[in-house]
Order: structure tokens, then C-alpha cells, then sequence
């Protein structure tokens, strides 16, 4: 099957565990260095050589969802540099948006636009298909379903309503939008999607019952998708830590509890 040598770099993360903002080195001009994407993987660097991505997705529709911070804003910012149209969404208030649009358009060659989505409601992600559609009539050929957050708290002290909250956004979003991007991409013949699961998506630790059994549903989701005779391919990836807006609530909770500096619980 032919996979294009642009997203190879995205295809390989699905073996490690790790997938974080870092530094995008480019190969000089001329060079026949691949760039390099530097990621921190808990305690160690690890380069992950993107090929000469560079301009090389020009007139491609990537949809990052979670991509107003963290993980998705960097792999968001990884596809911009290909020359892709990129799709933004996330929570994120009007000053935070267009500073976004304003840093995409300003570093890069590229079509940025972003739609508001609460990805926990249906009628939402609807609506982010529409605006989606009425942009790209044959709609996105990366589809990256990132968004997500945790709260942990043990099983019995859970609110139910958390826990319903987290199966919309983690679980039942990413299956909302492959069910409706997915027919598309067959039409085009190709198509790749990205599912951000989580090393709980593969273990588990206290208080995180839920965020696991959600990260372990969409590594089943992502296996079970019947799309590789159409040219499409779907990666779950899992990473380890990465400092973002979620993990830094989490350590300075931790901070607090055992009265222990950030840097400490960190
Ligand atoms: P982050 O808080 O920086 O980003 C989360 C993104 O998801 C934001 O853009 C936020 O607006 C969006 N989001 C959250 N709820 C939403 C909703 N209801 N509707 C629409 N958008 C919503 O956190 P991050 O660490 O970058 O997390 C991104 C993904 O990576 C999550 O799925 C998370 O579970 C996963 N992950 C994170 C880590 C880590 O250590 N940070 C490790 C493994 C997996």
C-alpha cells in the first residue's frame, strides 16, 4: 500500500511512547540531512527523523483536534511547516484563537483556519463537520483526534458525570469523527488517521481508572477501524509524560498534597 513518505514520521510514532512538543530542526538547504523532530521522552531526547517534509503536503486537509495547547498545538505546528491546509480546534477564547491564526498564517505558507468545538456534545462535532465540509467539500485527508484532559480520582469517589464526559470526549468523539470523515477519504482513496491514546491506554495507575479505560477503548478503536484496503491507515499513539496544561494541574496537585515542590513532584 502506498503510504506517503511525508507521514512516515507520524506512522513511526506509533511504536514509542512518546509524541511531545520539542524543537524542529531543518535540514539545511540543499541537504540531503533529513529534518529532525526533537522530543523529550521522560528523561531521554529522541530525534524523530521527519524526512524532507517541508512543502511536500501542499494542497492536504489536516483536522488536529486538541490543538489550541500541547500536544496538539506541536503537532499541529509539525504539519503547518509541510505546507498542509490545517483545521484547528480546541477550547480556546477569541484573543487565543487569533493570536494562533495570526502565528500560523505569519510562520507559515499555509491555510489555517479554526472552529469552535465542545467535542463532548454530538450536535458540536456536527456542526465542525459542516464548517469542515463547507471550507473542503471532499473533506480532510489527516484526520488527528487528540483532544482530550484527565481527572483523576478513585473509581468510588468518581463523579458520574466526569465519567461521562470523558468517554465523549476521548472515546465517543474520535468515533464521531472517523465515522463521518471516513467515507470521504474512501472516495479519495486515502487517508490518515491519528487517534492520541495514552501509556494508560496500554497500563494503568491510581486514580486513573477512567482516563485508562477511555486511552484503552480508543487503542481498540483505532486496531478495529476497516479501512486499510482503502488506502487509509490509522495509528493510535501512546504517549509518557509531556508537560502540558494537563499534566501541570495534575503535579502541582501532587505538589500540594505531599507538600513537595512543583519541580519535586514533578
Ligand atoms: P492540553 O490540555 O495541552 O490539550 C488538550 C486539548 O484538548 C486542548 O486544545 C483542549 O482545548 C482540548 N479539549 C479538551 N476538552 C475538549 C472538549 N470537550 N472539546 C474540544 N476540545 C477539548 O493537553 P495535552 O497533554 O496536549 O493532551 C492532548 C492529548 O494527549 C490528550 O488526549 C491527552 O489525554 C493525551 N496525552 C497527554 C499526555 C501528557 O503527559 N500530557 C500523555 C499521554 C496522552
Amino acid at each position: 500500500m502506498r503510504v506517503p513518505r511525508t507521514l512516515k514520521w507520524l506512522d513511526s510514532l506509533s511504536h514509542h511512547r512518546a509524541v511531545c512538543d520539542g524543537t524542529f530542526v531543518p535540514a539545511a538547504a540543499g541537504s540531503v540531512i533529513p529534518h529532525t523532530y526533537t522530543c523529550s521522552l521522560e528523561t531521554e531526547k529522541v530525534n524523530y527523523n521527519i524526512m524532507s517534509v517541508e512543502r511536500h503536503l501542499d494542497g492536504k486537509v489536516e483536522l488536529v483536534t486538541g490543538s489550541t495547547s500541547g500536544i496538539g498545538l506541536a503537532i499541529a505546528h509539525v504539519l503547518a511547516k509541510t505546507g498542509a491546509s490545517i483545521i484547528l480546534t480546541g477550547f480556546g477564547d477569541e484573543q487565543l484563537t487569533s493570536k494562533l491564526k495570526e502565528d500560523f498564517s505569519s510562520k507559515y505558507k499555509c491555510r489555517v483556519d479554526y472552529i469552535a468545538t465542545d467535542l463532548s456534545k454530538v450536535a458540536d462535532i456536527n456542526e465542525l463537520f459542516t464548517s469542515v465540509i463547507k471550507l473542503y467539500p471532499e473533506g480532510v485527508d489527516v484526520l488527528i483526534n487528540n483532544a482530550g484532559y484527565n481527572h483523576v480520582c478513585l473509581v468510588e469517589e468518581y463523579p458520574e458525570e466526569k465519567w461521562d464526559d470523558m468517554v465523549a470526549v476521548m472515546l465517543s468523539a474520535p468515533f464521531h469523527l472517523c465515522k463521518r470523515f471516513i467515507p470521504l477519504m474512501k472516495k479519495k482513496g486515502c487517508g490518515r488517521i491519528v487517534i492520541t491514546s495514552s501509556v494508560h491506554g496500554m497500563i494503568s495507575t491510581a486514580g486513573k481508572a477512567v482516563y485508562s479505560a477511555v486511552k484503552h477503548g480508543v487503542v481498540g478503536l483505532g486496531i478495529a477501524l476497516e479501512v486499510v484496503e482503502y488506502g487509509i491507515t490509522c495509528n493510535t499513539i501512546c504517549p509518557g509524560f509531556v508537560e502540558t496544561a494537563v499534566t501541570q494541574t495534575q503535579i502541582a496537585q501532587l505538589a500540594k498534597d505531599n507538600g513537595i515542590s512543583y519541580e519535586q513532584a514533578k
